[in-house]
């Protein structure tokens, strides 16, 4: 994980070189300061950092200040008698939530579960198309139905079709919506209520899918997320394409959430555990020796 980690924030890495091409036993604060801010870590968090920080800080001291930003611990489990668990996954227009639920539904099948998709996402002809896509890819059944048609419907039809059919795993997907647009807003409200009727409890889990080229930016738009639907956990995408790797210290210490995973490609294979130990060590290793 650690490797795999490393070559995903190899843009961040970089970036940090520019500032600090030497790796150190210890470094100023100063120097400290201007990596943290390098990466994306947010100003406030930075200056929370800093604040407690002595004069030179070594790798343990900072070590331990990073690693203290993530409080929640993000166990994924599947209670036991829940069958089928629905996960319902939820995020702006390109976050990468398509693509997340494939790698999720990838590692689900590969866990030996049967895994039931749901598209939806009825907003676009192509997101429908391209969920089928991964479906065929991955051999999975999948619910569906034409562009612009009530996506409470699919949540429904989905959920019920999985629970005759016995399945292990349902993975919905929504519509990429600004979190501004009320409307919007609403029906993602309405998916909710739906599957709970569809099956009281459900979805189990919804999680957040934020792009990580969008660094902190994201956190303001993942707290409107949280008060519509409730969020319980955060998938980052998309590590692999940018150097804003410390942004997931911002939305760790904001959002207080477990992040689960974070995405290193566009293939169903590129979804990597979320540990935090080894994230905060894939960048302390471009600092220190
Ligand atoms: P959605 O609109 O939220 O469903 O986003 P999509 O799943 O359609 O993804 C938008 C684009 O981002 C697609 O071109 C994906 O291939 C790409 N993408 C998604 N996740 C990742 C990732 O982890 N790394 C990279 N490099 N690209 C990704
Ligand atoms: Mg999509």
């Amino acid at each position: 994980m650690l490797d795999f980690l490393k070559r995903a924030l190899g843009k961040t890495g970089s970036a940090i070189h520019e500032i600090a091409p030497k790796k150190k036993k210890t470094i100023e604060k100063d120097e400290w300061e201007e990596i943290l801010l390098e990466s994306d870590v947010g100003y406030d968090l930075v200056e929370k950092i800093i604040d407690g920080s002595p004069d030179r800080i070594n790798r343990i001291q900072a070590f331990n200040s990073l690693i203290s930003v993530f409080q929640y611990k993000a166990e994924w489990i599947f209670p036991e008698n829940q069958k089928p668990f629905v996960d319902m996954i939820i995020g702006v227009n390109g976050a990468g939530k398509t693509t997340t639920i494939a790698k999720l539904a990838y590692r689900y099948k590969q866990e030996g579960k049967r895994v039931m998709l749901g598209a939806g996402d009825t907003f676009r002809a192509a997101a429908i198309e391209q969920l089928s896509r991964w479906a065929e890819k991955l051999d999975i059944p999948i619910v569906s139905t034409r562009q612009g048609h009530d996506p409470s419907a699919v949540v429904f039809d989905t959920i019920q079709s999985a629970i005759s059919k016995q399945m292990d795993r349902v993975i919905i997907d929504t519509a990429g919506r600004l979190h501004t647009q009320t409307n919007l807003a609403e029906e993602l409200k309405k998916m909710v209520r739906v599957a709970d009727k569809a099956m009281s409890g459900a979805p189990h889990r919804k999680l957040l899918v934020l792009d990580g080229t969008q660094g902190s930016s994201t956190v303001e738009q993942a707290k409107s997320f949280d008060d519509i639907a409730g969020i319980d956990g955060v998938i980052i995408t998309k590590l692999d394409g940018t150097a804003k790797g410390g942004a997931i210290l911002t939305i760790a210490d904001t959002l207080k959430m477990p992040i689960y995973f974070v995405g290193v490609g566009e293939k169903c294979e590129d979804l990597a555990e979320f540990k935090a130990n080894d994230y905060v060590n894939a960048i302390l290793d471009e600092v220190f020796l």
